[in-house]
């Protein structure tokens, strides 16, 4: 198949033959969206879950200003500057406590790569046997080759299967059935040669917005740390708030050994990652050996701009009220998602701090696959940026949406039961 589209441009998880224009985005401000032509979108998914506090946030903007004007990029190895040291320290106030080091990227992915490496560095430093992961299925850690490999396989990853390694892949903690993955974490640890579980604290993401307790979270924790292996939480989209907490992490009252960051880093205005690492992992990296070096890079590493507006976005959170927005949002949310809980067209109607999700019971004839699209064309039509995963529709937008946005929201997804089903 060909495509006469005009545009050289190629877009991420986009099949050109069926979407073949994509919206034309002129402006953002808030939880708002602007066309050329001066039409209003809602921006109901923080463009991809990164934008926390609006778009345009004036002392995120500010900042990124201020510095273009003093440094623009610097190589990282060997040199360092003012944003990257300071951001760096305070994450280390903000992350659960225990996490003392902070490697940059540039994406949530790369923060993952970094992490695994991490991990398996560690072990080879140390002289432990340990090189195996585990992850949960229906996870999602992003779309590198190492990421790719940690998260679920499907049809998104059919093409790729060659490259990637295998993980221990451990159930899913369904709400009545927490001591199946319990059990499994055990099996595989006994084994001795686990390097790392590597987990998305409270809600798996792309994998279809699931939900787990806290409880089973710190359980899960727990059973891998007693055979000795590291814990990475994957808070790329769990970060910054999202769930309710700075960190999901704290919620449950974990300290990974590893954590990696990225989506509301710089509060979604440029791209950044960081690896924050225990004392433990950077010590076994510290040798005067050189072949115990950590061996990582990016040209883009901790780029100055990139650390003030994550620099910023801390300034945001110390200087602003957003755990008071946040609360008045978890509270929003619940209102909204309410009445769904007794609609016979929704079906595990469910919210983790300021995210929402409910599926859409649609008739079980291979249909499901096609719903998705279907849906995502309604809402566009109805000037709403959602983008359900197959029929489960989730709502996590910035923390400054207005509340006729939210109600026109979920009026949507009403009506959008009537539409498509
Ligand atoms: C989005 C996401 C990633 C990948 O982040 P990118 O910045 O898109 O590479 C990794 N892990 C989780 C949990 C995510 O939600």
């Amino acid at each position: 198949m060909t495509s006469d589209r005009g545009s050289p441009v190629w877009h991420p998880f986009t099949q050109h033959a069926l979407q073949p224009e994509a919206t034309m985005i002129a402006r953002g401000a808030g939880a708002v969206l602007e066309t050329p032509d001066g039409r209003r979108i809602i921006d109901a998914i923080s463009s991809w879950w990164v934008v926390t506090h609006g778009h345009r946030h004036p002392t995120i903007v500010e900042a990124i200003h201020r510095q273009i004007d003093i440094l623009d990029q610097v190589i990282f190895a060997g040199f360092t500057h003012e944003p990257a040291e300071e951001l760096a320290a305070r994450l280390i106030q903000l992350a659960p406590a225990g996490l003392a080091h902070v490697f940059y990227s540039d994406s949530g992915s790369t923060a993952v790569e970094v992490a695994i490496k991490m991990a398996l560095g560690y072990w080879h430093n140390t002289g432990g046997k340990r090189h195996r992961i585990l992850a949960l299925e229906h996870a999602y850690h992003g779309d590198t080759v190492g990421a790719m490999s940690a998260g679920a396989r499907g049809v998104f990853t059919e093409a790729y299967a060659p490259l990637l390694f295998e993980v221990v892949r451990v159930p899913f903690p369904s709400a009545d059935d927490a001591q199946s993955t319990l059990d499994a974490i055990e099996a595989a640890c006994a084994a001795g040669d686990v390097a790392a579980l590597l987990v998305e604290p409270l809600i798996l993401g792309a994998g279809g917005m699931r939900i787990y307790s806290a409880e089973t979270l710190a359980e899960m924790v727990r059973v891998a740390r007693h055979h000795g292996a590291l814990v990475i939480a994957d808070e790329v989209m769990t970060g910054w708030g999202r769930t309710g907490a700075l960190f999901a992490s704290t919620q449950a009252g974990i300290t990974p050994d590893i954590l990696c960051t990225a989506k509301g880093l710089t509060g979604g205005s440029i791209p950044l990652a960081a690896t924050l690492a225990t004392a433990a992992i950077f010590d076994a990296h510290v040798s005067s050996d050189r072949r115990r070096t950590f061996f990582h890079s990016s040209s883009y590493t901790a780029n100055p701009i990139a650390c003030a507006a994550g620099l910023a976005n801390c300034n945001v959170w110390r200087e602003e009220p957003v755990m008071e927005r946040i609360d008045l949002l978890q509270t929003a949310q619940e209102a909204h998602i309410a009445p769904f809980r007794d609609d016979a067209d929704f079906a595990n109607v469910r919210r983790i701090g300021t995210i929402t999700a409910l599926d859409l019971v649609v008739p079980d004839n291979g249909y499901l696959a096609e719903i998705g699209p279907k849906l995502y064309a309604f809402f566009a039509n109805r000037d709403v940026l959602l983008r359900p995963l197959g029929n489960t529709i989730y709502v996590m937008p910035p923390y400054c949406i207005e509340d006729d946005d939210l109600d026109h929201i979920y009026r949507t997804i009403r009506d959008a039961a009537d539409a498509c089903i």
